[in-house]
């Protein structure tokens, strides 16, 4: 199958849209913003994502995902309406699974390309058509890879991030704070300045944290 967008942003109210390191940044450079001002953090079971703990920040408010924020039931960037129907304004810095959607790994085998579990309900379904062509597959499919690289890569960076928090409270320390963590999303990694094995930040210091010598360790679990 293939999916046609008539543009209903039926998916855009519908769906909470979990975002990586690379959404936000990709969208606060497009944009000009700070993360803030456009990610918004949740906890598990305000989106019921039980099976994946590798998306969820340890904050002190508890395990928390980012979602791109919602404004009047919808996502912040879904435009007004013009010629009766609303538009992504964000669309060539849209979030990898957004750009995806509704397609997703292949639920069987031998398929190159299967649907998200949640797609598709009324008005959507009517968009739907059978893929004839292998490459409009391969074309999905490969939407789908790179969406999944950019996970693997967001759960690689929020593992050192958790990892970081837990050896804090190890250490006695207050664990950063959410504001911390969203801020840390939009940041390039040239200058994000987070040690690779340890996960403790060499911009502690520059916001009053002090970095014993016994964190440049890392921790094993
Ligand atoms: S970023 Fe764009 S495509 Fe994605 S949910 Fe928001 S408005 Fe829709």
């Amino acid at each position: 199958m293939t999916f046609e967008c008539d543009r209903c942003a039926r998916c855009c109210r519908h769906h909470v849209v979990p975002v990586t390191r690379e959404d936000v940044l990709r969208l606060a450079t497009h944009t000009g913003l700070e993360p803030h001002a456009f990610v918004e953090l949740c906890s598990a079971s305000d989106v019921d994502i039980d099976g994946e703990p590798e998306s969820l920040a340890d904050v002190p408010e508890g395990l928390r995902l980012a979602v791109l924020a919602r404004r009047e039931g919808a996502c912040i960037f879904l435009g007004s309406e013009t010629d009766g129907r609303r538009g992504c304004t964000v669309h060539s810095a849209r979030p990898r699974s957004c750009r995806a959607y509704p397609f997703d790994r292949p639920s069987e085998h031998g398929s190159v390309v299967g649907l998200h579990p949640e797609a598709l309900g009324p008005p959507e379904a009517g968009q739907l058509r059978v893929l004839q062509d292998p490459s409009e597959r391969l074309h999905w499919a490969e939407v789908v890879r790179q969406r999944d690289v950019e996970l693997h890569d967001h759960a690689a960076w929020l593992a050192t991030w958790n990892r970081r928090q837990r050896l804090r409270r190890l250490l006695g320390k207050r664990r950063l704070p959410s504001a911390e963590f969203v801020r840390k999303l939009g940041m390039p990694r040239t200058t994000e300045g987070v040690h690779a094995s340890s996960g403790i930040g060499s911009d502690d210091a520059a916001h009053g944290v002090d970095v014993a010598p016994a964190e440049q360790v890392d921790v094993h679990e």
